[in-house]
């Protein structure tokens, strides 16, 4: 299991970067501290705002970049703080990974360029009253993707994006509904 906490500075980031966004798809990298086994918490997080409302394809030389200027705001202790992984919004559908989504990270997890042994994915959305609503699996080389826990560091600031067995939970619900 692992936990995924969203500091007050990413929370109002994304929030302000979904409202601009609207309908198109935005993402980016996530930088976190460790700190402790499977629990980061996002301290910083890049944006790129190129996506369209289908599709968002990430560039890895502004992402680069980003990281390489978080290690060194740090103090160079990537034991500590690191590059956690990636994240993207899905503003017209479900915030949880597509099938196409769990593909590219596994391949980026098995990629030998890339020394991270462990990565996440968040995938974000707003949710009623604008509210940041999301999820998060753990990718591992080898390993099948697990999902992780999503937080703010408030409690409340996040809502967990129910999985598709408590969506249909609901539409049988909503069957019986006689209003
Ligand atoms: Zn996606």
């Amino acid at each position: 299991m692992i936990d995924v906490v969203l500091n007050s500075h990413c929370i109002r980031v994304l929030r302000r970067e979904l409202l601009t966004a609207g309908s198109n798809e935005i993402g980016g990298v996530l930088a976190a501290e460790q700190v402790g086994d499977g629990r980061f918490i996002v301290v910083d997080l890049s944006v790129q705002r190129n996506g369209t409302s289908l599709h968002f394809v990430r560039d890895p030389v502004q992402h680069r970049e980003f990281i390489r200027s978080f290690h060194e705001r740090m103090g160079n202790q990537p034991e500590r703080f690191n590059y956690l992984g990636e994240w993207h919004s899905h503003p017209n559908y479900m915030a949880t990974p597509s099938g196409e989504d769990f593909s590219q990270m596994q391949e980026l997890v098995e990629d030998e360029e890339q020394k991270s042994t462990f990565l996440a994915l968040m995938v974000v959305k707003l949710g009623k009253g604008k509210k940041l609503r999301g999820s998060t699996y753990g990718f591992r080389s080898g390993c099948i993707p697990v999902r992780g826990r999503l937080q703010g560091i408030e409690v409340g600031a996040v809502e967990e994006e129910c999985g598709p067995l408590i969506l249909l939970l609901g539409d049988i619900e909503g069957k019986y509904d006689t209003d």
